[in-house]
C-alpha cells in the first residue's frame, strides 16, 4: 500500500484508494452523500482484516481460555496470548507479561490508580496531571488523591496549549510520587515532550504514566527507550476493536501491586481464609477477558505496522497542514491549539458570528461530515481556554485532501448562512 511519490523517490506515499477500499463504512453514504469521517481521535474505523480477524475467531475457534482441557480451549488460549506478544513486540516491551488487557485506556489508568496509587501513595503525597488531560486521566487519581490525602497538581500550558515545561520542574519536588500525562491532548492535538518529561521525573526519582490514547495509531512507541514506567491505550483508536486495550507496565512494579480486582483466573489458591494470587499477566485480569477483541487489536497492529506508523504520521500531518491553512482562512473561525508539535487533530470555535458548537456539527453532519463538538472529556482545558466546548475534527490514515477540502467548504457555507 506504499507507493513512491514522483516528485520525491526516496519518500513513500499512501496508495490511499488501496487503503480506504478496506474499510467497508467508507463505502458507505449518509443521505446519498459520502461519509466523511473526521472522528478517528474519538475512534477509528476498522479494515476488514480486523472485522475478519474477530469473525474467524468467532466463527471457529472460541471457547473460554486458560482453563479447558480440550483443544478448542488450547487454540483460544494461544491466539489470545499470541495478541500479548503481538501487543508487547508492537510497545517494544521487554516481555509480553508486562503488557495487561485491559477494556481500554480508561481502565488501564484505573488499574494504576486503584492498584499502584492505594499501595503506595501516602497523606501529603503529590501527584501531576497536566491541563492537558482527558478526565480518565484526571478522575481516576482525584478519586485515589481524596481516598489517600494525596494533593493533585496541574502543569499549566500557555496560550498555544503546550505544555510549561518550567513550570513542569518547580512542580516537581520530593512530595511527587507520580506524573501521569498524555503523549498527545485529544483536544487540541498537541504532541507532548514525553521523553523529556519522564527523563525529568526518573531524575527527579518519580514514576510516570503515559496516556497513549492519541499517540498509538499516529507514531512508533518505544516504551523501553522512553522508559515509560505505564502506558496505556486502546484498540479502537488504532483501526481496532472496542472494549480492548493495554496497559503497559514495567515488570518489577506491576509485581509489587497488588491486585486490581478479584475473581476467576487471578488467583493461585482459594481457600475461605485467604487467597494467593497468580503472578503475571493473570493476577490482572480477572474473570473472562475480551478475546476477539484482543485476537482483533492482534489484527489491527499487523495491518497498521503493514503500511508503517511513519508513512501514516507523514500522510496526517500533510492532511493537518492543509486543514490549518483553510480553517485560518474562514474569517471569524479561530483555532483553539497551535501547537509546534500537533498530531492530526484540528480543534476550533466559530466567533464571529458565533455559531455553538454542536449547531456546526449537526450541520455538517446535514452535509455527511462527521466530527465530533462538545468539552472532550477535558473540562478543566476548557475551563483554561475560556471556552465551554469546541468543534473537532480528526483524521485517520484513510481521510484525502478532498475531504478536508469538503470540510472547509462547509464551514464556510454554514458561516455565510448565519451571517
Ligand atoms: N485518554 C485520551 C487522551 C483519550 O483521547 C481518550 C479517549 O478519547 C481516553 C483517554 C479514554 O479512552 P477510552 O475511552 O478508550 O478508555
Amino acid at each position: 500500500m506504499l507507493k513512491t511519490s514522483p516528485e520525491r523517490a526516496d519518500r513513500p506515499v499512501l496508495d490511499l484508494e488501496a487503503i480506504r477500499a478496506q474499510f467497508p463504512i467508507l463505502t458507505a453514504k449518509l443521505d446519498e452523500r459520502p461519509l466523511i469521517y473526521l472522528d478517528s481521535a474519538a475512534s477509528t474505523q476498522q479494515p476488514e482484516c480486523v472485522i475478519e480477524a474477530v469473525a474467524d475467531y468467532h466463527r471457529g475457534h472460541h471457547a473460554n481460555i486458560h482453563r479447558g482441557a480440550y483443544r478448542l480451549s488450547r487454540t483460544a488460549t494461544r491466539l489470545y496470548e499470541e495478541a500479548r506478544e503481538r501487543v508487547a513486540r508492537f510497545l517494544n516491551a521487554a516481555e509480553p507479561v508486562e503488557c495487561l488487557f485491559t477494556r481500554g485506556t480508561t481502565e488501564s489508568i484505573n488499574l494504576v490508580a486503584a492498584s499502584w496509587g492505594r499501595a503506595t501513595l501516602q497523606p501529603g503525597d503529590e501527584i501531576l496531571v497536566s491541563t492537558l488531560e482527558h478526565h480518565s486521566n484526571l478522575v481516576p487519581w482525584q478519586m485515589v488523591a481524596e481516598s489517600r490525602g494525596v494533593r493533585l497538581r496541574a502543569i499549566p500550558i500557555d496560550d498555544a496549549g503546550e505544555l510549561d515545561l518550567d513550570a513542569y520542574r518547580r512542580l516537581l519536588s520530593p512530595r511527587t510520587r507520580l506524573v501521569a500525562v498524555n503523549q498527545v491532548s485529544n483536544a487540541l492535538g498537541t504532541i507532548n515532550p514525553v521523553a523529556e518529561i519522564i527523563a525529568e521525573a526518573h531524575a527527579a526519582g518519580v514514576l510516570v504514566l503515559i496516556d497513549g490514547a492519541q499517540w498509538v495509531a499516529h507514531g512508533p512507541t518505544d516504551v523501553q527507550a522512553l522508559d515509560a514506567d505505564f502506558y496505556a491505550f486502546s484498540g479502537h483508536k488504532l483501526y481496532g476493536p472496542t472494549g480492548i486495550g493495554v496497559l503497559y507496565g514495567k515488570r518489577r512494579l506491576l509485581e509489587s501491586m497488588p491486585p486490581y480486582q478479584g475473581g476467576g483466573d487471578m488467583i493461585e489458591r482459594v481457600t475461605f481464609e485467604r487467597t494467593t494470587y497468580a503472578g503475571l499477566p493473570n493476577r490482572f485480569e480477572a474473570g473472562t477477558p475480551h478475546i476477539s477483541g484482543a485476537v482483533g487489536l492482534a489484527a489491527a497492529i499487523d495491518w497498521v505496522e503493514s503500511i508503517g506508523l511513519t508513512a501514516i504520521a507523514a500522510h496526517e500531518r500533510a492532511l493537518l497542514r492543509q486543514a490549518t491553512e483553510r480553517l485560518a482562512a474562514i474569517p471569524g473561525l479561530r483555532i483553539k491549539g497551535t501547537a509546534r508539535h500537533k498530531s492530526s487533530i484540528i480543534s476550533w470555535v466559530m466567533e464571529d458570528p458565533p455559531i455553538a458548537t454542536l449547531d456546526i456539527g449537526t450541520a455538517l453532519d446535514l452535509r455527511g461530515i462527521c466530527i465530533r463538538t462538545g468539552h472532550h472529556c477535558c473540562q478543566p482545558l476548557m475551563d483554561r481556554l475560556g471556552v465551554t466546548a469546541t468543534a473537532r475534527a480528526s483524521f485517520g490514515v484513510y481521510n484525502r485532501p478532498d475531504e478536508v477540502e469538503a470540510l472547509a467548504e462547509a464551514l464556510s457555507e454554514i458561516r455565510d448562512e448565519a451571517l
